[in-house]
């Protein structure tokens, strides 16, 4: 089976709850996101995403996917999606860096390898631990009093895991975080994530001030050095986001014990074909994990869902359904959020079909 045409589509993802705030005054209303269709010769058509969150938010950029598919689409043409190591490999000697944009070529190729072998991507990446996946859920930087409302209105849904988004003023952050804690009952989850968003004094302030209450810290700041002075500062359960890029990382993080939980997100690492080799150290190691991608539609929402469902459930600490954040459907057959859980489809690959009235005309097409 060789790759005989790739082709990728730009999708407008409008946010379901309007505008997204977060650190540093970063905010978003559209998610501009890149679809690529993976075509073979025996004319099995593989469907993988890339959703960088803006272009403030890590080193990755919307246009830069398309560019990056239309500079490594010749390489692919001609070799065989199943091997998947091997996909990797070529695409990691034809261009440095950018995983971003070699995670969609990916996870296309993984659901290739899904549909011609007709077994679900969830069985492949190892068995699906339970019936469903248990969620969290993000909530966009606002006034305190806004962020404990929504955290009061998704209890009401079942959802028992809630991500505030800090990583502003300080002040503020403390207000948001003790408000939020109010509305929590025993077994409830609370993680306030400052997606890098404070200096060292800032963070400081706030692990001191919210020291009574029962939260975990999300990368408070930038650098992997900041973020471990932080840690060893603070009894506070500790989650490392950003700074986790590879496995390289996650082995210095492992070394320091520089987190208590780390998140792995498909589109900074590269794929499923380096995300599984995490996730699986981290399962060695015993360390607790939040699957996701930097952002995304139904595409995106269906690789979590596999990735996260093939993870044993004591080491899934959070997951997100991107899906439900946007308005946008771009395929058929994605898993849905139920009540506070998602689950991965029975069907093989992926198990979608993309909506090509969605996609669009391809902006990048190589045969
Ligand atoms: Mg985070």
């Amino acid at each position: 089976m060789k790759i005989a045409r790739i082709r990728a589509y730009r999708v407008a993802l409008p946010l379901a709850g309007g505008r997204w705030n977060m650190f540093g005054g970063n905010s978003i209303d559209t998610l501009d996101s890149t679809i690529v269709l993976v075509e073979t010769d025996t004319g099995l058509i593989g469907v993988g995403e890339a959703c960088p969150l803006g272009n403030f938010y890590g080193p990755a950029y919307a246009a830069g996917v398309r560019a990056g598919i239309a500079e490594l689409g010749p390489h692919l043409i001609g070799a065989d999606p199943r091997e998947t190591a091997k996909v990797e490999a070529l695409m990691d000697t034809a261009l440095k860096g950018h995983p971003y944009v070699k995670s969609a070529l990916d996870i296309a190729c993984w659901d290739i390898l899904g549909q011609e072998a007709r077994t679900p991507l969830s069985t492949l990446l190892g068995g699906r631990f339970g019936d469903s996946v248990a969620l969290y859920r993000a909530i966009s930087q606002d006034t305190p009093e806004v962020m404990a409302k929504r955290v009061k209105a998704l209890h009401e849904e079942g959802i028992t895991r809630f991500q505030l988004k800090v990583g502003g003023d300080p002040d503020e952050d403390i207000a948001r975080i003790r408000l939020a804690a109010k509305i929590l009952r025993p077994g409830d989850i609370l993680d306030a994530d400052a997606n890098t968003g404070w200096l060292m004094h800032q963070a400081a302030r706030v692990v001191r001030a919210v020291r009574d209450i029962d939260v975990y810290i999300e990368q408070p700041c930038l650098s992997y050095e900041e973020n471990l002075s932080i840690r060893r500062r603070t009894d506070h359960p500790f989650v490392m986001d950003e700074c986790i890029d590879s496995l390289s990382m996650l082995l210095r993080l492992h070394e320091d014990g520089a987190a208590d939980v780390v998140n792995i997100k498909l589109g900074r690492v590269g794929g499923l074909t380096k995300a599984r080799r995490m996730r699986d150290l981290c399962v060695h190691l015993g360390i607790p994990m939040i699957i996701e991608d930097t952002w995304g539609s139904d595409v995106a929402t269906a690789t979590i869902a596999h990735f996260a469902h093939s993870t044993p459930e004591a080491l899934r600490f959070g997951v997100s359904d991107f899906n439900s954040y946007v308005t946008a459907v771009t395929a058929d057959g994605a898993p849905r959020r139920q009540g506070a859980g998602i689950a991965a489809t029975n069907a093989p690959g992926l198990g979608i079909r993309p909506r090509m009235d969605a996609l669009g005309k391809p902006v990048v097409e190589i045969a």
